[in-house]
């Protein structure tokens, strides 16, 4: 039986060598720049949505491992789901990583709850968020803006 904590860190660095979704998007009707300067992540969101549902999402930038991974489950996560739905995750995950979502929340995060080993690196907590950040931003704002 392998163990859990090991697929869940081997999910993090398989996204982290093939990113899901890493593409510029050409007709993106919103992007949103990241920064997290304690760990050099730098990283841009598109959107494009049809009504209140992301139809696409991709990212693009570079950091650490974690951001990078933690960008790609974003968008695997988030593509063809409602923007509510989207903001409510975006609202656990980041409870996640900060070690504030109920273990009993914590199985209805699927695959991101492989990030819960963050809460435990406070100076990790920004390079798992910023990707969610810039998805927040991109939600409330159409356009190009940054955030971070
Ligand atoms: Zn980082």
């Amino acid at each position: 039986m392998p163990d859990v904590a090991e697929l869940y860190q081997s999910l993090i660095l398989d996204h982290n060598r093939s990113p899901r979704n890493f593409r510029v998007m050409a007709d993106a009707d919103r992007s949103v720049e990241g920064r997290n300067p304690l760990c050099g992540d730098e990283l841009t969101v598109w959107l494009r949505m049809d009504g209140d549902t992301i139809a696409d999402v991709s990212w693009m930038g570079k950091g650490c491992a974690i951001s990078k991974a933690s960008a790609s489950m974003m968008t695997a996560a988030v593509k063809g789901v409602a923007r509510d739905d989207a903001e409510a995750l975006f609202e656990n995950f980041h409870d996640l990583v900060t070690g504030k979502l109920g273990d009993d929340k914590v199985n209805s995060l699927g695959r991101l709850a492989a990030f819960r080993g963050v809460s435990r690196f406070p100076i990790r907590v920004k390079c798992a968020s910023l990707a969610w950040h810039a998805l927040h931003s991109a939600l409330l704002a159409p356009g190009t803006s940054s955030a971070g």
